[in-house]
């Protein structure tokens, strides 16, 4: 399969049909040539005698509109879901909802597969990235953080969804009579963000362990009722600023545990319920230093910001954009900028626009799925 170079070169020659692995593709592609995505727009401009190509380039998308066949032909190999999304990331940020799921719209997204399921839990896990479970079970489908990559912004994006209403709220509507909220949370911290996530839950179970969750279940079984279970958990945040080396094996032993612990939740309802369904998904990912450390670049904010963002409108030489979160102005860096270095015994750091803390997953799993 032909390489954007080779595509490219291709295209000079004449026009040239692409398909794509992912249309994210094309907002790489058309930095390089004229990309059009109706065959008859297409059609117009080679008619006119006025328009010159240039040795510009005319590429059309895999849509079916008819002016392909006398076309050559190209499968693009490129993936877009990857690293290489650091560089269009802050720049095509607007753009980018044109190709992938957003984390305001994973509200909305669980609300169209809920039928007539007993049980829906939605589990948010802390720190968890799309890349950290790519290749795993719990991979699903990559979804754009909006915003800061920073926890009360992905978890009220995720709970709150588009129009500000907390999803316990629609599904209650639907029939959820029943409500439990477990979250990792302690008392200490995230307090403000606790309320707003469990808004509307009569109690929420703070927890250690996902096993208080599960033996809860089982000494206090689900009974007819529809019931809604809203997970905060931990996973990879917490080790990001825990001041300790992370090697890959902790890391893809908290992933395998994470998956196992949803494994043994999907069992304990399948023995409950009739029918269910399970929610998985992240606040923001995580910018390991491993992978970002021989990359970065220090910027200057006067001490006005965190490492990759700062909550107000702030000048800098250096790369980011101004983002609106829940009545906030944030400053949000593009990669590979930030505004220190890391901390000697820091293992990772979040909050900015990149590949690994702008994707998380969301992944289904349940009687149908
Ligand atoms: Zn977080």
């Amino acid at each position: 399969m032909p390489t954007i170079d080779e595509v490219v070169a291709e295209a000079k020659l004449h026009p040239v049909e692409v398909d794509v692995p992912h249309t994210l593709s094309y907002l790489f592609l058309e930095d390089y040539v004229n990309v059009f995505h109706d065959g008859d727009v297409l059609e117009s401009y080679l008619n006119n005698p006025s328009y010159e190509f240039n040795k510009n380039v005319v590429l059309k998308t895999q849509s079916d509109v008819g002016v392909g066949s006398q076309y050559p032909k190209l499968k693009l190999d490129h993936s877009p879901i990857s690293p290489l999304l650091n560089n269009i990331i802050a720049e095509k940020y607007d753009r980018l909802s044109d190709h992938l799921i957003t984390q305001r719209d994973i509200k909305s997204q669980i609300l169209q597969r809920v039928t007539d399921e007993t049980v829906v839990v939605l589990l948010i896990a802390d720190g968890l990235g799309y890349d950290d479970v790519l290749g795993t079970q719990l991979e699903g489908e990559p979804c754009l953080v909006n915003g800061p990559t920073i926890t009360p912004v992905g978890y009220q994006n995720v709970v709150y969804g588009r129009d500000n209403t907390p999803i316990i709220d629609e599904l209650i509507n639907r029939g959820f009579v029943q409500v439990r909220g477990y979250s990792y949370w302690d008392e200490s911290t995230y307090n403000d963000l606790n309320s707003k996530v469990f808004e509307n839950f009569h109690e929420v179970n703070r927890v250690r362990t996902t096993e208080e969750i599960l033996e809860d279940l089982q000494k206090n079984p689900i009974g007819d009722d529809r019931t809604y279970i809203q997970i905060s958990r931990q996973v990879l945040d917490r080790q990001a600023h825990d001041g300790k080396e992370i090697r890959t094996s902790d890391h893809e032993h908290e992933i395998s545990k994470l998956n196992k612990d949803i494994g043994q939740l999907n069992e304990i309802l399948e023995e409950q319920v009739d029918s269910h369904l399970i929610v998985v998904t992240g606040d923001h990912g995580i910018l390991w230093r491993k992978d970002f450390e021989q990359d970065m670049q220090i910027v200057s904010t006067n001490g006005k910001s965190s490492m990759r963002y700062a909550g107000q409108q702030i000048g800098f030489d250096g790369g980011a954009k101004l983002i609106d979160a829940f009545d906030s102005t944030y400053t949000v860096f593009d990669y590979p900028y930030a505004a220190s270095s890391f901390d000697a015994d820091e293992a990772g750091t979040h909050g900015g626009l990149s590949y690994y803390e702008s994707l998380v997953p969301l992944h289904f799993r349940g009687s149908r799925w």
